[in-house]
């Protein structure tokens, strides 16, 4: 599953490290790749990334296969693809490669089968990594800002995914919108909740994340929310967005 919107800042980040922890936490095998030179998913888990050091951008570039750059995380089930800063050039470095939008997904295969769940964490732009990401996913999750803004840019976001969809990968669909940075006594962020849900319908996670200092100061201790406050509002919250997630996926299962 691919997270991403060319839109800074709006979640991405931290919905790829506490879904991907919650997930892990309940016993779920989970690859989380950082496909985002900022590398924030990295340092927000406590990896640190030495200069040099082998990261998704070895396997970019085809030095390096994905299962020789995954690195442990503090969680048992959950493991990490670094970025690196030379991630930042690697757009540039693909244009003349073969298959240059089908690398990660390429990277991808051979492992598929050993994890549960594959998040990719996006940069906030739609070139040539994160093109790679939805060429790569069965499915993209929208992290969604409540602020005014929240709408804008969306349209484009479509107008990418529609092209991915024509040309490299049929099967894409939009997994799920989460409404993130909820603030409940704010009038704008109800309103643009309802925009959303207008626009996504069902698509959209019945949970909403609400903005929660405890969740913007778990990276710093490179920690998940899950370890960093458990009982926090924005911790919960993952765990209902990890239970949504298991139900949309296992609808047979649920039936029975
Ligand atoms: P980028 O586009 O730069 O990759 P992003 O979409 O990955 O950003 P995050 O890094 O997850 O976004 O979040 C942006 C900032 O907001 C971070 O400082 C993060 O800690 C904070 N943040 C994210 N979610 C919440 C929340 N629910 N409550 C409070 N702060 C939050
Ligand atoms: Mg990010």
């Amino acid at each position: 599953m691919a997270i991403a919107n060319q839109k800074g800042g709006v979640g991405k980040t931290t919905t790829a490290i506490n879904l991907g922890a919650t997930l892990a936490s309940e016993g779920h095998r989970v690859l989380l790749v950082d496909l985002d030179p900022q590398g924030n998913a990295s340092t927000g888990l406590g990896v640190r990334i030495v200069d040099g050091g082998r990261s998704i951008y070895n396997v970019l570039i085809g030095h390096s296969a994905l299962d020789e750059i995954v690195v442990p995380t503090g969680l048992n089930n959950l493991v990490l693809a670094p970025s690196s800063i030379d991630l930042a050039g690697a757009e540039l470095e693909m244009v003349s490669m073969l298959s240059r939008e089908q690398r990660l997904a390429a990277a991808i295969a051979p492992v598929a089968e050993d994890y549960d769940t594959i998040l990719v964490d996006c940069a906030p732009s739609l070139g040539l990594l994160t093109i790679n990401a939805l060429a790569a996913a069965d499915e993209l999750l929208i992290p969604v800002q409540c602020e005014f803004y929240a709408l804008e840019g969306l349209g484009q976001l479509m107008d990418s995914i529609d092209l991915v969809r024509e040309s490299l990968n049929s099967g894409l669909h939009i997994g799920g919108v989460l409404l993130t940075m909820f603030d409940t006594r704010t009038k704008l962020s109800t309103d643009v909740a309802t925009q959303i849900r207008n626009y996504f319908g069902e698509r959209v996670f019945r949970t909403v994340i609400p903005r929660s200092i405890r969740l913007s100061e778990a990276p710093s201790y490179g920690e998940p929310i899950e370890l960093y406050d458990r009982m926090s509002p924005g911790a919960v919250a993952y765990r209902y967005v990890a239970i949504e997630f298991l139900q949309r996926h296992r609808p047979q299962e649920q039936e029975r």
